[in-house]
């Protein structure tokens, strides 16, 4: 069996977003779940645990967790700065990365981290679960990761990215997807050069023949949170709209 546990699933504003009057920070004022941390997630086999990527919201949860590995898409602020604090970990851990744009406080002073540069499509065994990096198109070299065990149980984390690079869309289809998690930065109609709206996460999802979509690195440029459930309901069976705390289970 594997479980993600979505931490974090905003953008690097996480919402709401301090001073702002928007439609949907001002909605997640008013009812907290739909209140947003940055992006990271927690996925274990029960046998393996890791996390992918370490925002700064996701600090107060790691010192509950064990973990044997911590993953990072890319160098972005709101995915890496919970490392500052993380790094002081009593007991050495693996930090697999992209070697593109590496922090530079983290480089010179990783601590009890041991940084191990990914490339693409080269896997990584950890325990009982085998990562595959996957390359994405964003603004510094970033990777999404293809975690499997076994033949059967997998989950495709696909963030921060627009649309897919060719090979990966191709590898992804052959796998045959259970659970994509995928960019949504902002909302139906709208366009950013680096991340996806709505629109285009699911089409990334359907595109690769993934059994359910999840939308997430959700921004305050998106649909408040009711309204985007219901945009997603009118329109798709298997599309969920992610929450802070949302567990999804590959069985
Ligand atoms: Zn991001
Ligand atoms: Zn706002
Ligand atoms: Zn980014």
């Amino acid at each position: 069996m594997l479980v993600a546990v979505l931490i974090g699933t905003g953008g690097s504003e996480g919402v709401p977003v301090p001073g702002c009057v928007c439609p949907a920070c001002n909605e997640a004022r008013i009812y907290h779940f739909a209140k947003r941390r940055t992006a990271s997630v927690f996925v274990t086999s029960y046998g393996t645990s890791i996390m992918v990527d370490m925002s700064l919201d996701a600090s107060e949860y790691v010192e509950e967790m064990y973990l044997d590995a911590v993953l990072i898409t890319h160098w972005h602020h709101d995915h890496i700065a919970g490392l500052y604090k993380f790094r002081w970990i009593e007991k050495p851990v693996d930090l697999y990365a992209p070697s593109g744009d590496v922090d530079p406080e983290i480089r010179h002073f990783p601590k009890s981290l041991r940084i191990r540069y990914v490339k693409p499509f080269e896997k990584i065994d950890l325990g009982d679960m085998e990562v595959t990096p996957l390359p994405l198109n964003h603004t510094i070299e970033t990777f999404g990761y293809l975690i499997e065990v076994g033949r059967k149980e997998n989950i495709a984390i696909l963030y921060d990215t627009k649309l897919l690079p060719r090979e990966t869309e191709e590898l992804l289809k052959k796998k045959g997807v259970r659970v994509a998690l995928i960019d949504a930065t902002t909302a139906p109609g709208s366009h950013d050069p680096k991340h996806n709206n709505v629109d285009e996460a699911v089409e990334i999802g359907k595109r690769i023949g993934a059994e359910e979509i999840v939308l997430t690195h959700i921004s305050h440029r998106n649909l408040p949170f009711s309204r985007l459930v219901k945009y997603v309901r009118e329109r798709w069976d298997n599309v969920y709209v992610s929450y802070d705390g949302m567990m999804v289970y590959v069985v």
